[in-house]
């Protein structure tokens, strides 16, 4: 595979083998890897200090009832 950079910073990126990213740890986005190719487009980046999808009630206070913690 050939060496990848940040689109952004230039910089070099790091291979998330969990997730399948391409991180770069100083913009704080991991870049999919699609079949294979990694997509190198801001755009289709995801911001590390969001929130992953399907947590969106992470943050908020319990509203079950039960407040369990
Ligand atoms: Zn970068």
């Amino acid at each position: 595979m050939d060496l990848l950079v940040c689109p952004l910073c230039k910089g070099p990126l790091g291979h998330d083998h969990a997730t399948h990213e391409l991180v770069c740890a100083a913009d704080r986005l991991a870049f999919p890897i699609r079949d294979g190719i990694a997509v190198m487009l801001e755009s289709e980046a995801r911001n590390l200090d969001a929130p992953p999808p399907g947590s969106t009630n992470a943050a908020s206070p319990s509203a079950d009832g039960n407040g369990a913690v």
